[in-house]
């Protein structure tokens, strides 16, 4: 039977960091400050920002929201980002996204100032990720499933880590931050051919093509460590992730479950991510 990876009890760890960093912080009269600006009240925002909120506000991390209308236009959202760069009480800033079609989302996210680029939206911050570089930082998701290895003492190094995904948002920062720990990275996608057997191969298997149950018994190794990013709703509405979980816990070394394992990490990681740019920002 696989161990079961908490994101829960790995987030915990990672949030009571945050607290103590913030207390050192609050101690040198730096006060980290998080900037979310959404557009409109999709579900989907409304949930992520209330959760990073809460996060942030058990951390002692300070929250400023910008609401705009489903109907804002591209200028006010770039005056808004040019003042966020600005204003040196803003550490870090989240842009809810997708952004509504209207909107030049490219123009906007290109107008932070990476220095503020908690969850890797520019395209700086993102060449930072592939070149090794300190610009800006990782998305928090691919960041997350990195806390999450460390937390259960799992050494990417040497490993072969296959990760079914290539987006921008996960797969390919993702396969990034494995390399850079010594990791032979294989990225699969939706052209992939034999994937099975390709799976099959993966010391380390990371899951985030957002396909409910896309990932079966027979596609694991016995002993592999089973990352699951995926978030989607079975046939019966309940949450669930890429991997059917169950043929996972009797075929891995170690599996993460939906819910419960990498997204209760992701904020814990954002929160981070916000204190180590008024780190970076303030004692310049
Ligand atoms: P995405 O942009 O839709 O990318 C999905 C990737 O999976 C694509 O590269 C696609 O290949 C590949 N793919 C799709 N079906 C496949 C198949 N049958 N075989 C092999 N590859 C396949 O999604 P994303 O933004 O990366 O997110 C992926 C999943 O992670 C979603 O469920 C999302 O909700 C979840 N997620 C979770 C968190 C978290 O905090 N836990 C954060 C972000 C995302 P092509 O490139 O060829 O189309």
């Amino acid at each position: 039977m696989a161990r079961v990876l908490s994101g829960r009890e790995a987030g915990a760890a990672l949030n009571e960091k945050n607290r103590e960093k913030v207390e050192r912080l609050k101690a040198e009269g730096i006060s980290p400050c998080l900037a979310i600006v959404r557009v409109g009240c999709e579900p989907g925002d409304l949930a992520y920002e209330r959760n990073a909120e809460k996060r942030c506000e058990k951390a002692g991390v300070l929250v400023q929201k910008k609401i705009f209308p489903r109907e804002a236009e591209t200028k006010e959202l770039l005056s808004m980002m040019e003042e966020l760069n600005q204003d040196p009480s803003v550490h870090g800033v989240l842009l809810l996204r997708p952004l509504p079609d209207e909107l030049d989302e490219e123009q906007i996210r290109n107008a932070l100032d990476p220095k503020k680029d908690v969850d890797a939206m520019t395209d700086l911050s993102m060449s930072g990720v592939f070149s090794g570089r300190k610009i800006g930082f990782p998305p928090c998701t691919a960041v997350a499933v990195m806390e999450l290895l460390d937390y259960y003492g799992i050494d990417p190094a040497g490993k072969h880590a296959v990760v079914i995904g290539r987006s921008l948002v996960f797969g390919r920062p993702a396969a990034m931050l494995l390399l850079q720990k010594n990791a032979t990275v294989s990225i699969l996608h939706s052209r992939s051919r034999n994937i099975r057997d390709l799976t099959c191969q993966a010391d380390l298997l990371l899951c985030a093509a957002g396909r409910a149950g896309m990932v079966t018994g027979e596609m694991i190794r016995e002993g592999a460590v089973v990352i699951d990013v995926g978030i989607n709703e079975d046939a019966e509405g309940n949450l669930c992730g890429d991997v059917v979980y169950e043929d996972a816990l009797l075929k891995a070394e170690a599996v993460t479950p939906v819910p419960g394992g990498v997204g209760a990490v992701t904020t814990a990681v954002l929160v981070s991510h916000v204190i180590e740019a008024a780190a970076r920002l303030c004692r310049m």
